[in-house]
């Protein structure tokens, strides 16, 4: 992995091309989004490569729209584009709408047309579809192909003028009709539509195709590495050709294709994103257990996470599916030094520590973080009555449970020792508190080394601990046995959780480590003055082991 990160293939290409001089060591690149939803981890990977292949050469990056397609635009779309970008901590040099452009693919258009390489045809989708041809068999020519210059000029004109209705022409570009590339057998590069744009209003009501309009777009902004995923590496020969024969561009860009993200639990289309949303199966795009930036974002994890995630996983050539384990690795990975631990318990259960004290209250020294004693201690209150964690306590212990059951003595961290001398059952039989015992020599700090538990369990003060609402999540989709994603029912399970006293005065947007059980969030829209809510971000352990 140290590979990728010091040099890609992507990298090699460049060098080469600075090498011969090909642009003059110029590095340009841009990634361009569709505003038709929110950005995923994918997008962050294709972010990232753009911005930071540009960094590596002093180059620079646009943020362009491509908003070829004559949709609405959605300006919630477009501003949580911009917030994800500079979220991840990128400033593109120049934003950017391909729909400014539409002029010049005209003249493009045009000059293919007075070139004889482009006519204006009039078959049906279906006729286009039989005329195509297959993999094995070549394609049929339209008989349309031979039209003039003058003839296909003048069609293209009638169709700019709206003279036909949606599907009833196209204009086709001459190239091959047996190409071994279909994508190379007479592509239709613009096509009608009678449909309102949000930025040319109803100037025009035919649209380019994307083939068309994007190595136009990438040479008009003087892009020299245009980065995208590989589904296009067969689009390649037509978006040379089309900046090649179009010929306003003497140096024009070059397509680089990288494998796109996939990951393990996790659905990744915009599409499906937006059906979620739509049929209220999550709390909206930024919801936190969408693989959406705006998502993760809310979840906890920390722009840094995600670089760091794009930069381990690198850029291949050949499609592979990432464990989603990788990336909750990454969050864990940046978390660990930085978040201060807090005491919290699940499940809570009442202890009576019956040997202490009624009227009495100390307070116990916890450390902030383990791993970084700079970052100190803090001190929370124990007194006579405790909660403990309902996973703490089994009062038939299965083997190799070292943790409180009844006769049992373990640890509670920073405190005492206690040993549970009783069960007290409520009337369904349900537990309603322990009776244990404290043994005052054992505080922890003072050096007692008579006896080893070997349990060490948490806690929090009963009369100081704070309620906050904490919210468990498990992935969205989880594959079944067929190996398919399916939507989980219960991927998420929210509890009302008893914390140390500080937590009352958490902030949105705060991170912990909540002692033993895993990294978690303020909630930012949720969390409130009188009420703290609480997103798992990740949780401590992971079967996933980086490599070395
Ligand atoms: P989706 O299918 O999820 O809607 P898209 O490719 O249609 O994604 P665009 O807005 O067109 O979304 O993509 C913007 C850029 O992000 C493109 O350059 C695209 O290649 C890249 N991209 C999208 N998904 C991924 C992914 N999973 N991995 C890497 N790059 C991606
Ligand atoms: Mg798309």
């Amino acid at each position: 992995m140290s590979e990728n990160k010091s040099n890609n293939f992507i990298h090699n290409i460049i060098d080469e091309d600075n090498a011969s001089g090909l642009y003059g060591g110029k590095v340009y690149t841009r990634f361009p989004p569709e505003p038709n939803g929110y950005l995923h981890i994918g997008h962050a990977k294709s972010i990232c490569l753009n911005f930071t292949t540009a960094q590596k050469y002093g180059g620079k990056t646009n943020l362009r729209y491509d908003d070829t397609n004559p949709v609405k635009e959605d300006v919630e779309y477009v501003d949580s584009i911009e917030e994800d970008v500079r979220w991840l901590g990128f400033q593109w040099e120049k934003r950017l709408w391909a729909s400014d452009y539409f002029d010049t693919m005209y003249e493009a258009a045009v000059e293919l047309i007075r070139k004889g390489l482009a006519y204006v045809d009039d078959l049906s989708p279906e006729q286009m579809r039989e005329y195509r041809g297959t993999l094995k068999e070549p394609g049929k020519e339209s008989p349309n192909r031979n039209q003039s210059p003058e003839e296909a000029l003048a069609l293209f004109e009638r169709m700019r003028a709206g003279e036909f209705a949606d599907g009833e022409r196209t204009l086709r570009a001459r190239i091959d009709m047996a190409s071994p590339n279909i994508n190379m057998r007479d592509p239709i590069i613009y096509r009608i539509a009678h449909t309102e744009h949000h930025n040319t209003g109803d100037k025009w009501c035919i649209y380019p195709m994307y083939d068309f309009a994007h190595p136009i777009e990438d040479a008009i902004e003087g892009i020299t590495h245009s980065i995208c995923t590989l589904e296009f590496e067969d689009h390649r020969p037509l978006y040379d050709w089309v900046l090649q024969n179009v010929g306003f561009w003497p140096n024009p860009p070059k397509q680089i294709e990288f494998a796109r993200l996939n990951l393990t639990n996790t659905v990744m289309s915009k599409r499906l994103l937006k059906g979620l949303v739509d049929d209220g199966m999550v709390e909206g795009w930024d919801d936190p257990r969408m693989p959406t930036i705006a998502g993760l974002r809310r979840r906890g994890y920390t722009p840094e996470s995600i670089r760091n995630f794009c930069e381990e996983i690198g850029v291949a050539k050949g499609n592979s599916t990432i464990d989603v384990a990788m990336l909750e690795h990454c969050v864990r990975d940046d978390l660990q030094d930085k978040v201060q631990a807090r005491n919290v318990v699940e499940d809570p259960i009442k202890v009576i520590i019956t040997n202490y004290p009624e009227d009495k209250s100390e307070m116990v020294e916890m450390e902030n973080n383990r791993n970084v004693p700079e970052m100190g201690n803090r001190e929370i209150p124990f007194s006579r009555e405790i909660y403990i964690d309902g996973a703490d306590f089994m009062e038939v212990p299965v083997k190799k449970y070292f943790r409180l059951f009844p006769g049992n003595e373990v640890r509670v961290k920073g405190a005492y020792f206690i040993k549970c001398e009783e069960v007290i059952k409520n009337e369904d039989g349900t537990i309603k508190e322990l009776h244990c015992t404290y043994d005052p020599a054992t505080r922890s700090g003072s050096g007692f080394e008579g006896r080893k538990v070997k349990g060490t369990i948490h806690f929090v003060d009963a009369k100081t601990a704070v309620k906050i609402r904490v919210r468990n999540y498990d992935y969205l989709y989880k594959e079944n046995e067929e190996g398919e994603e399916i939507f989980n029912e219960n991927s998420v399970e929210e509890k009302i959780c008893y914390g140390e006293p500080s937590l009352a005065e958490a902030k949105p947007g705060e991170r912990f480590q909540f002692f033993r059980h895993g990294y978690y969030i303020a909630d930012e829209k949720l969390t409130t003055d009188e009420e703290k809510v609480f997103n798992l971000i990740v949780g401590l352990k992971s079967s996933f082991k980086p490599k070395k």
